[in-house]
């Protein structure tokens, strides 16, 4: 499996099963389910897991950093989370993924415009792209709960 597991904080394994948790092997297991359901077995993901409720203090349960010319990412997640809205994060950042050639070709034309105006469209192109990958994340869980 690809992945690389790095517990930052050191709280104990936390059950899978008791609905508010995973340990960084099962979110593994489950980053790796979803890379394949989504056809994104071409990336080489690595997994730092932080055994917390959030990453970081800005309140965000996970993020992805992609590189496409070399098709490896680096998804980091909070893993004291319910365990539904922690699949749903790792669906969530796999859709990012997926919209990583998009991202990186928006990134160049920002590049070409000035600094006021670009920040508007980034600002508006992230809630619009956030707004997308919540719904589909959304849909793909039921879908495959049902
Ligand atoms: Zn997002």
């Amino acid at each position: 499996m690809a992945g690389l597991h790095i517990p930052l904080r050191g709280m104990g394994a936390v059950g899978e099963s008791d609905g508010a948790g995973m340990t960084a092997d099962a979110v593994g297991r489950l980053v790796w389910k979803w890379q394949k359901r989504l056809h994104l077995d071409v990336w080489e993901i690595s997994i730092i897991t932080v055994e917390d409720v959030t990453i970081n203090d800005e309140g965000h349960w996970a993020d992805v950093q992609r590189r496409k010319d070399s098709y490896d990412a680096i998804i980091t997640i909070a893993t004291q989370q319910p365990c539904e809205r922690l699949e749903r994060t790792v669906i969530h950042e796999l859709l990012h993924l997926m919209l990583t050639a998009k991202w990186e070709l928006s990134e160049c034309v920002y590049a070409q415009i000035p600094r006021r105006l670009r920040k508007m469209l980034q600002d508006e192109e992230r809630v619009g792209e956030e707004l997308a990958v919540n719904a589909l994340a959304r849909v793909l869980m039921e879908a495959y709960s049902a």
